[in-house]
């Protein structure tokens, strides 16, 4: 069967029925830079805007075969990561992506909604660390991410987020842009940390908007421009623009 030769950026996430986070944001963030979509989906959930009522997780094969039968129909580019929920989503998405030419991935560690519902298994951090931070080109962690994935307690003091961004890039993780829209204050501020290298600011000023799945839409976003060949610094740069345009418009 022939292959379709536009570029894709294959997607491995969750569904969210509201529409408001997971695979409809990241699909439609995809598509704002031109780029379509492919998906291996690993969870279907129910949720409203406040509450997430039902998760049920893919079988790990299923996503495994949906990434496979993807990467066999499509040009693909780069790949986002969202919700994985359990250890054996982990092992499937990262035993996929072993068996495959590197290319971009963007990583984002979806830990709980922001209704406080987990959405990864409490066993699952450290095979996330271990099996598929290696295997990606960005981590981006929000700062209760960043201290879970640390196993340390929520910090927003500069010197140590970037001590423990460090740590887990040191470990064997790729880059990581440590999102600071948890911390206070009238800029937002994220942090690209690398190994080597002097950690770099994003800022934006802070809007006073409240939209959900923004998680979803900058990793995608940046998914997208590094598979159209941006470098890391000029991805994340344009991925932030993205979602502040996005942001500034709801509040209008
Ligand atoms: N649901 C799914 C399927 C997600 O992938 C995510 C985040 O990536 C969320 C919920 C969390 O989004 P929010 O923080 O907007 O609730």
């Amino acid at each position: 069967m022939a292959m379709s030769v536009e570029k894709h950026v294959l997607i491995v996430a969750g569904s969210d029925s509201s529409g408001g986070a997971g695979i409809a944001r990241d699909v439609e963030t995809v598509s704002a830079f031109g780029l379509r979509s492919c998906l291996a989906v690993t969870a279907v959930t129910v949720q409203t805007h406040h509450a997430v009522e039902r998760v049920e997780q893919m079988p790990p094969d299923l996503i495994a075969a949906q990434m496979r039968a993807a990467f066999a129909a499509n040009a693909i580019v780069a790949v986002k990561i969202g919700m994985l929920g359990t250890v054996d989503a982990i092992n499937a998405v990262a035993s996929v992506l072993a068996s495959r030419p590197p290319l971009p991935v963007v990583l984002d560690p979806v830990l709980a909604s922001s209704s406080g519902r987990a959405l990864l298994a409490a066993d699952a951090v450290a095979c996330l660390k271990r099996k598929l931070m290696p295997l990606c080109s960005l981590v981006t962690p929000n700062l209760p991410e960043l201290a879970l994935l640390s196993g340390v307690s929520l910090t927003t003091n500069e010197g140590e987020i970037i001590h423990h961004a460090r740590e887990l890039a040191e470990a064997g993780g790729p880059a990581l842009l440590v999102k600071g829209g948890h911390a206070d204050g009238d800029r937002s501020a994220d942090l690209l940390v690398r190994i080597g290298r002097q950690p770099l600011p994003f800022e934006a000023p802070r809007l006073d908007v409240q939209m959900r799945g923004t998680g979803c839409m900058l990793a995608s976003a940046i998914a997208a421009r590094l598979g159209l060949g941006d470098d890391l610094e000029t991805a994340v740069a344009r991925g932030k623009d993205h979602v502040f345009d996005k942001l500034s418009r709801a509040r209008r």
